[in-house]
């Protein structure tokens, strides 16, 4: 067996374990980065990326098929279409073109940074030497360092396991006809991001929550204006409901719902979103000593785990699951190995719900705040009260800062409305840089833009309100 020699090893090829590895090479650190499918990971193959695509088509057609109505709001604008259509297999292949740029991309800058690059599927043997597998060739890796970015994957639920006509977040996103009715079990950002989009498409679509609110780790306030929306779109969304089983011959889910007597849902398609694992399986964890918890590996401020030299990043340590978390976690282990003073002393990590209209989250929302018996207040700026909002006919949603009761400091920004993902670089970037309500009150905001809004709820947080 060939046997290669390198100072780091990076498992996975996702947003965490790519940026590790283009980062550590930078350094000067020799690197070899193993990847059993194709890099990029679960972002951008079957995650980020490819679902904000789809949301996006999902959007631009529903437009047009709003314009067709006549009672729409659309209407207003003088523009009128007539019977717009779908088609599927283009839409899923140019969603397709997109995540296949990005693979060249990232293959790209791997290699531009000297990164050797393995194909295979990768075993700890100890905790310095991997053994990779690709078909029936195996080859043996020594190394001072390695990084665990194994990532994560969908949970299943045994009653409905996937396949055929139980969707994951996977095959949600390679269709090729639009189903006629779809039910969703689990109500949170992937699943509610992908539920509308099949709705925006045509599908009947029904939401199945087994919790009484959707959108669990949002307040009511953030996630009111997502359920009028899903109510425009006429989806249905049962709450502190059950999915127990699919019957097919009749395309039924059955259901055990505290809400209603219904005990099924028509769904041609049943789409499982009820979260995702840490992949902590198929690599060897059995012939390490490391320290799990809750399922996730347990890092330090360094994103050491409990066995020196042996790093992990990324979804295989736990929430938030998110890629530019991971990405943040990489670029700091490549900092740590190369012998920098790093650790991890990020203020807020911004969470974004692509969802119709979209939800940001940076800092600490008012239930946060009060739980770690911080005195505060909220400001709020209505969307309705916005040029930009009006103009682009979404007045719906708002931005909301939470202020320290003495001190004016940030301590944390929450928005919902439609773009306001576009927003969340501000808000992080308030929060990281320890910013008072004055300092943005007191900045330029371009006019007329929705990041007004952030501007107005600080001015707001001080008294000095202006346009409400
Ligand atoms: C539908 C969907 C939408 C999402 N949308 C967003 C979003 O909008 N914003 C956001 O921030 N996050 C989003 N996420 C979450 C995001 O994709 C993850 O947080 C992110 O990909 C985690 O990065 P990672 O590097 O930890 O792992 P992953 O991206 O999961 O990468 C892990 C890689 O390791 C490889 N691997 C595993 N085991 C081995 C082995 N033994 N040998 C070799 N290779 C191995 C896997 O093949 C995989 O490529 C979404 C996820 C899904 C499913």
């Amino acid at each position: 067996m060939e046997t290669i020699r390198t100072q780091l090893l990076v498992i996975g090829s996702g947003p965490g374990g790519y940026v590790c590895a283009i980062r550590a090479a930078q350094l000067g650190i020799s690197t070899v980065i193993v990847e059993s499918e194709k890099v990029g990971g679960t972002c951008l193959n079957i995650g980020c990326i490819p679902s904000k695509a789809l949301i996006h088509a999902a959007d631009e057609f529903h437009k047009l098929v709003s314009m067709c109505k006549s009672d729409e709001n659309e209407s207003a604008l003088g523009i009128s279409a007539a019977s717009p259509s779908l088609d599927l297999i283009k839409t899923i292949h140019w969603k397709d073109s997109i995540v296949s740029r990005l693979n060249n991309g990232v293959n790209g800058l791997l290699k531009k940074a000297n990164v050797q690059i393995f194909q295979g599927v990768a075993r700890f043997r100890d905790g310095k030497t991997v053994i990779v597998s690709k078909d029936s060739e195996e080859t043996q890796i020594h190394c001072e360092n390695i990084v665990i970015a194994t990532g994560s994957e969908p949970v299943d639920i045994p009653t409905l396991p996937f396949g055929d006509r139980i969707l994951s977040s996977t095959t949600a996103l390679s269709l090729t006809e639009i189903p006629n009715s779809m039910a969703v079990v689990g109500g949170g950002y992937i699943g509610l991001e992908l539920g509308a989009s099949f709705a925006k498409f045509g599908s009947k679509v029904t939401i199945v929550e087994f919790s009484p609110k959707i959108l669990p780790q949002y307040d009511e306030q953030l996630t009111r204006p997502v359920h009028e929306q899903l109510k425009k779109l006429g989806v249905r969304v049962m709450t502190e409901t059950k999915a127990l089983s699919y019957s097919q011959p009749e395309k039924a889910l059955r259901i055990d719902s505290a809400n209603c007597e219904d005990t099924s849902i028509i769904a041609e398609k049943v789409l499982v979103t009820v979260g995702r694992r840490a992949r902590l399986q198929g690599w060897g964890l059995e012939e390490l000593s490391l320290t799990t918890e809750h399922g996730y590996i347990a890092i330090d401020q360094h994103c050491q785990t409990s066995m020196r030299g042996v790093y992990a990043i990324g979804d295989v340590t736990g929430e938030p699951m998110l890629a530019h978390r991971a990405m943040a976690q990489g670029e700091l282990v490549a900092r740590v190995i190369s012998g920098q003073s790093a650790s991890w002393d990020k203020q807020c990590i911004p969470a974004v719900c692509f969802t119709d209209p979209e939800i940001v989250s940076a800092g600490l929302s008012p239930a946060e705040a009060e739980a770690l018996g911080e005195v505060y207040s909220v400001s709020s700026f209505p969307f309705k009260a916005n040029g930009r909002a009006m103009s682009l006919q979404r007045e719906d949603g708002f931005v909301r800062v939470i202020t320290q009761k003495e001190t004016n400091i940030i301590l944390g920004i929450q928005a919902v409305g439609a773009g306001v993902s576009e927003l969340s670089a501000a808000f992080s970037i308030a929060i990281e840089m320890g910013a008072r309500a004055e300092d943005i009150a007191a900045t330029i905001h371009a006019h007329p833009t929705l990041s007004e809004g952030l501007q107005e709820a600080c001015m707001g947080a001080i008294g000095h309100g202006l346009h409400l």
